[in-house]
C-alpha cells in the first residue's frame, strides 16, 4: 500500500511561476506537482505573488508571497557572500515553513539558496533538496556538502554529471525530470531554420550556436528571456544581420507548439547545466539536438539516436553535425523522450526517494 504523503513544495524564490525568471524550476515545479498529484499525494505550494499554476496543479493549494527575488548564485563569484534582502522571498517562505512545518510530511526544497540547506537539521519535518544546479559558488557547495554528510537521503539530482560537483559520500539519488510528452507538438517536416531555447545570458552559450547557424546560413530562431540584453546585443552583432530571430519568451503551452518546426536544436552551454530541461522538450518535438558533451545535455543526447554530442566548445564540430541532421530519424527521437523522461516516471522516483529518505 503506497502512503499517500501531505507535500509542501518551496519554490524559487526568483520571479512568479510563469515569468521564465526561474529558469527550469519552473517547469520541473509544475511536472512534479501534476504528477505527484495523480498518485495520491496532497500538495501545497509556496511561491512568489503573482504564480499561476496550469489546470493539471489545480488540486495544489498555492500560497503566495510579496518579496524581493534572491540573486541568482550564477551570476556571481565563487567567493560571493551569502546575501539576503531583509524584505526577501527566501525569508518570507522559510518563516512560514517553520511555522507550519507540522502540517506535512515532508518540505521539498526547489531553491538553490543557502537558507534552506543551513536549517536542514534543525528543522523536525524533514526538509528535500531537488538540487537545480550543479557547483556555482564556494559557500553553495560547503552547505550542500554538509548537508550531504549529515544526511545524504535528503539530497537528489537532476543528473550524475551535475552530482559529481559536490562532495557526496555516497552514490547520488538522481531523479532527472519530467515532462508530458503528448502535450508537444510532433512534425515530421521541418522547417528551414535552427532552434535555441533558453536564458538568453552568458552560461548558455547562444554565441557559439550563432557562429553554427551563420555558417550554414541558416536563421536561428531563439526563444527565452534576456536575463542580459548586453550579452544578447553582442551575440547578434557577432553574426550577419538576419541571422537571429529574437522570437521572446513563451508560456510552456506556446512553446510546445512551435518547436517542432525546427530542423535541430543547438544546444551551447558553458556550465555544467544541472539537466537542461530544453534538451528533452525539442526531443519530445522530434527535434534532434546538436549538444556539447558537457553538464546533463552531455547524458541525455545519445548520439545517433536524438542528436548528436561534440566535444565541449568545439564549434567545428557542431557545424559539421549539423549537416547530419536527416540522419536523425525525429519519431525515434521523440520516442526516446517517452521512454526516458515521462511525468509519471518522475513522479515515481520521486516518491521513491521520499520513501526511502523518510525511513
Ligand atoms: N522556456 C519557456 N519559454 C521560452 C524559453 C524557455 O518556457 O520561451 C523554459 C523551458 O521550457 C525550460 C526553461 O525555460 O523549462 C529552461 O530550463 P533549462 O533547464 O533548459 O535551463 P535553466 O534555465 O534551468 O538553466
Amino acid at each position: 500500500m503506497i502512503k499517500r504523503y501531505r507535500i509542501l513544495v518551496v519554490s524559487t524564490p526568483i520571479g512568479t511561476l510563469g515569468s521564465g525568471e526561474g529558469g527550469g524550476v519552473e517547469l520541473t515545479l509544475v511536472s512534479m506537482v501534476a504528477g505527484l498529484l495523480i498518485r495520491g499525494h496532497e500538495l501545497t505550494i509556496l511561491a512568489k505573488k503573482g504564480s499561476s499554476l496550469p489546470v493539471d496543479c489545480q488540486a495544489a493549494t498555492l500560497k503566495t508571497f510579496d518579496g524581493e527575488n534572491q540573486c541568482s548564485w550564477q551570476h556571481g563569484t565563487r567567493t560571493e557572500l551569502i546575501q539576503i534582502p531583509d524584505n526577501g522571498l527566501l525569508p518570507k517562505f522559510w518563516g512560514w515553513v517553520l511555522q507550519e512545518q507540522e502540517k506535512f510530511d515532508l518540505i521539498l526544497n526547489l531553491s538553490y539558496d543557502w537558507l534552506p540547506f543551513w536549517i536542514t537539521p534543525y528543522v523536525s519535518t524533514p526538509i528535500f533538496h531537488l538540487v537545480s544546479m550543479g557547483s556555482v559558488s564556494e559557500s553553495m557547495d560547503r552547505v550542500i556538502n554538509n548537508v550531504a554528510c549529515w544526511d545524504q537521503r535528503r539530497l537528489a539530482f537532476h543528473t550524475r554529471t551535475q552530482a559529481c560537483d559536490f562532495a557526496l559520500l555516497q552514490a547520488p539519488i538522481i531523479v532527472g525530470s519530467g515532462f508530458d510528452i503528448d502535450t508537444y507538438h510532433f512534425s515530421l517536416s521541418p522547417e528551414n531554420h535552427f532552434g535555441w531555447v533558453g536564458r538568453i545570458t552568458p552560461e548558455k552559450g547562444l554565441e557559439d550556436a550563432a557562429i553554427v547557424a551563420s555558417r550554414l546560413g541558416v536563421k536561428l530562431k531563439v526563444w527565452g528571456l534576456k536575463e542580459n540584453t548586453s550579452y544578447a546585443n553582442k551575440v547578434e552583432n557577432s553574426v550577419p544581420p538576419g541571422i537571429i530571430n529574437w522570437e521572446g519568451f513563451l508560456p510552456g503551452t506556446k512553446l510546445q507548439k512551435v518547436l517542432s518546426s525546427c530542423q535541430c536544436l543547438l544546444n551551447t552551454p558553458k556550465w555544467n547545466e544541472a539537466f537542461g530541461n530544453v534538451t528533452v522538450e525539442a526531443m519530445a518535438c522530434g527535434v534532434p539536438v546538436l549538444a556539447y558533451n558537457r553538464g546533463g545535455p552531455g547524458e541525455l543526447v545519445k548520439s545517433g539516436i536524438n542528436g548528436w554530442l561534440v566535444p565541449p566548445d568545439d564549434i567545428m564540430a557542431l557545424t559539421e553535425v549539423a549537416y547530419r541532421i536527416k540522419d536523425i530519424n525525429r519519431l525515434r527521437t521523440r520516442q526516446w523522450a517517452k521512454d526516458n523522461f515521462s511525468r509519471s516516471a518522475f513522479a515515481l522516483r520521486l516518491e521513491t526517494w521520499f520513501t526511502a529518505g523518510l525511513k
